[in-house]
């Protein structure tokens, strides 16, 4: 297991961020379903390009909620990423994304369309969770799985987490307190609807049931 901390020069960043994207918390669905969505199209284009060796299978994206234990699970079957690249797209790039932000925007800003273009789209998970876990395992040969867990203090944990044998990513939040309402299936249905209409890939949600 790697202990450490995120790469960041502001303390405790998640409450300022959930502090001025206040009125936007919603878009945390679509942020990790267009990153779902972008890492089946990779492996999609990689497939094609025959650099990726695997069975591509069922791609398609799905959405639980585990109301019992108040958890909402984002699942892909795309690249998935390899311990290194959690380490340089999740640990390091999202940071100096979220930085670049907050000193931007500090005074203004409840604008939806600017997170995505700073790196914040995962990070935006902190709006409605206050722990969130990402397994995954890259498409690449011979690849473990890998399970980071971060409680939104600038902690991570990061380790192999060979439990997780399909290919791709799965999201898990641990959905806070003032945001239970992301536990109701028709509030999910609706944040569905109305962000993810025109995605490439299908998603298939029903409530968790075990
Ligand atoms: P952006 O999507 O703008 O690059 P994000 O913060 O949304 O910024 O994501 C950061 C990076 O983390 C992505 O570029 C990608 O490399 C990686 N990532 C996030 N979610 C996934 C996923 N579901 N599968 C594979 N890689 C992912
Ligand atoms: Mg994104």
């Amino acid at each position: 297991m790697t202990k450490g901390n995120i790469n960041v020069s502001v303390e405790n960043i998640f409450p300022l961020i959930k502090k001025f994207l206040y009125s936007d918390h919603e878009i945390f669905l679509r942020e990790l379903i267009s990153n779902a969505t972008d890492a089946t199209s990779k492996l999609n284009h990689l497939s094609n390009i025959g650099e990726a060796k695997t069975e591509l299978g069922s791609i398609e994206i799905e959405v639980k909620i585990d109301k019992e234990n108040k958890k909402l699970h984002i699942i892909d079957r795309g690249v998935g990423m390899t311990a290194e690249e959690v380490e340089k797209y999740i640990n390091q790039v999202a940071f100096s994304g979220a930085e670049e932000f907050l000193e931007k925007y500090k005074d203004s800003a409840k604008d939806s369309g600017i997170i995505g273009h700073f790196g914040l789209g995962f990070y935006s998970a902190f709006m409605v969770a206050k722990e969130v876990e990402i397994l995954t395992k890259s498409y690449k040969e011979d690849s473990v799985a890998v399970r980071w867990v971060c409680d939104g203090s600038p902690e991570f944990t990061l380790e192999d987490y060979p439990e997780k044998t399909t290919r791709g990513t799965e999201i898990i939040l641990h959905i806070a307190e003032d945001s239970t309402e992301f536990l109701e299936e028709y509030r999910i249905r609706e944040l569905l609807t109305k962000y993810n209409k025109f995605m490439p890939v299908p998603i298939k949600f029903g409530t968790k049931t075990e």
